[in-house]
């Protein structure tokens, strides 16, 4: 019989993906299921981009390319970086990547191993503690609190800082609960690193263009002050609706992009070439579609948060950023695993447990607002029905 590696047995997964396999077989049994679970958006990559993969392929980009990219692709990385950040990218430190989460793996396999500590967010993106615990460091969570709008504390997360820290992660605007940390609480952040100058920070920055009510997106490639330790994660995925697709980028510390290229070429030598010429596409060319996508995401945020706050033993922070509604639950009484499954399985309407993105998710529930409006409202009806009639 084989031997696995024990590092296997401490992945985590991403629970989005198994609630959605159980909606697509209530469905094939005629069931009707209304997705909130996903993070994805419902609509189509832009036409101009799709017709710029197909044009790469029939132009002949059918072989390797180089493992970091093509470099028309992280030119236009770095001027888009310098459009919306107002930060200069050397092109050579950008890294194309299948997708955001490589470079969460990527940063991992740099910094985590025994005897290493790595912080992140709980709440949180659930990759982040999987791909820690993988590496063999110890994850260390730094709890979001609903009060503060679910921001980062800059204090909690000094405070948590020991001479093992090797590497905290934030995120935002954040998954799974739309909070966003204000300027004043990065600043604050940013001083208190100048005291460890070992600490690198990965700043998971995928949702950089998905904010609401005019709010600012702060990037943390903008403090010269811990530069030269910032791994700037982001792609395409979220703002340009292509995460089948699979690309992604990061900005690594220059030190640090040749070690992330070689695992590339260890891993999965480059992106596929037509994705890359889309992602040129994407950032090339024009930019309604996206901010379309975005005034279409704001009608339903708002929509979904005055919903949620209609029902019996829910309120809602309001989400600030990204596409996602993380109502606390606690006043109905149920665990918010035993709620998800019965709204899937009761109701129709697949969610996802708070928990499933940590400890500190106990009382919450995700839901995605990358759907419909039609959907979000009928959606909502069946929670509410559901929790009337248990009641
Ligand atoms: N980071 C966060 C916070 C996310 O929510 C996601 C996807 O849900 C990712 C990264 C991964 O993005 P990608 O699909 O590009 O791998």
């Amino acid at each position: 019989m084989y031997q696995l590696a024990t590092a296997v047995g401490r992945l985590g997964t991403e629970s989005a993906f198994e609630v959605l396999a159980r909606a697509k077989q209530l469905e094939l049994q005629g069931k009707s299921i209304i997705n909130l679970g996903i993070g994805q958006p419902d609509f189509q990559t832009p036409g101009h981009v799709v017709e710029a993969a197909v044009k790469a392929l029939h132009d002949g980009h059918h072989g390797y390319t180089p493992a970091n990219g093509i470099p028309e692709l992280r030119e236009a990385v770095a001027e888009d970086l310098e459009l919306r950040h107002n930060v200069q990218v050397d092109p050579d430190q950008v890294v194309v990547v299948p997708g955001g989460k490589v470079t969460m793996f990527f940063a991992m396999l740099m910094f985590g191993e025994p005897g290493a500590e790595i912080l992140y967010p709980n709440p949180g993106f659930p990759i982040y503690e999987s791909v820690i615990n993988f590496s063999g460091a110890k994850a260390v969570p730094i709890a979001l609190s609903e009060d503060k709008g679910f921001a980062f504390s800059a204090e909690a997360v000094l405070g948590s800082i020991t001479p093992q820290t090797r590497l905290i992660i934030i995120n935002s605007p954040a998954n799974p609960t739309g909070g966003v940390t204000p300027r004043e609480e990065v600043d604050r952040l940013v001083e208190g690193l100048q005291a460890h100058p070992q600490v690198a920070i990965l700043s998971d920055e995928i949702y950089s263009q998905m904010l609401y009510d005019g709010r600012e997106h702060v990037s943390l490639l903008q403090y010269p002050e811990i530069r030269d330790r910032v791994i700037m994660l982001d792609g395409w995925s979220k703002t340009y609706a292509m995460t089948g697709w699979r690309l992604g980028f990061a900005v690594w510390p220059k030190g640090l992009a040749e070690t992330a290229t070689r695992l590339a070429i260890n891993c999965h030598s480059c992106v596929n070439a037509s994705a890359q010429y889309a992602g040129l596409a994407a950032l090339r060319g024009p930019q309604d579609a996206v901010a379309e996508m975005m005034s279409a995401f704001d009608v339903r945020r708002r929509a979904i948060h005055g919903a949620l706050n209609s029902l019996p033993g829910i309120s809602c922070v309001e989400p600030a950023g990204a596409f996602y509604a993380f109502p606390n639950i606690t006043g109905t009484g149920i665990p918010a695993k035993t709620l998800e499954l019965e709204l899937l399985e009761e109701a129709g309407v697949a969610t996802i447990a708070g928990t499933s993105f940590g400890r500190f998710g106990e009382g919450y529930l995700r839901l995605s607002y990358a759907n419909s409006l039609e959907n979000i409202r009928e959606s909502l009806e069946r929670i509410r029905g559901h929790l009337e009639n248990r009641q």
